[in-house]
């Protein structure tokens, strides 16, 4: 991003935003992974023995905000999932593996309005999916 993106600014950031206040630290979570761009933490309900989650610390909603200033940003953040996959515990593709979900909308069971793509794996059974 420049200084001249005239889109980063007004959803630089959130104040009312749960994943948001996961980022500046005022509320407390379990992190996996953190750079200048990304955060990783773990979910509060995980579905498997591997649920975390991956976010940009920049607020954007949801997938349907992205645009294709986002595509590094988004890049960075598909390439690391793999590598935190692993370290978090799933086991090695085929037999093992994740799964990676991004909810989007309401009829996208969005609940939390901060893209975020949950990573989820480990071995079965898992509570759901
Ligand atoms: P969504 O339904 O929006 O895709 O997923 C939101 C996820 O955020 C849910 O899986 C939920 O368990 C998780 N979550 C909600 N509140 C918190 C929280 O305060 N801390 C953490 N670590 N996860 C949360
Ligand atoms: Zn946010």
């Amino acid at each position: 991003m420049t200084e001249h993106d005239d889109n980063a600014a007004p959803r630089a950031h959130d104040p009312d935003c749960l994943f948001c206040k996961i980022v500046d630290g005022r509320i407390p979570s379990r992190k996996v992974y953190e750079d200048e761009e990304l955060l990783a933490f773990h979910d509060i309900h995980p579905w498997a023995p591997v649920h975390f989650l991956l976010v940009p610390k920049r607020h954007i909603v949801s997938m349907a905000h992205v645009t294709e200033s986002d595509a590094p940003l988004l890049g960075r953040l598909m390439a690391l999932a793999p590598r935190l996959a692993r370290e978090q515990g799933c086991n090695p593709y085929p037999a093992g593996g994740f799964r990676m979900v991004v909810n989007t909308g309401a009829e996208g069971g969005q609940e939390v309005h901060h893209l975020h793509v949950h990573v989820i794996g480990g071995p079965r059974p898992w509570l759901k999916g």
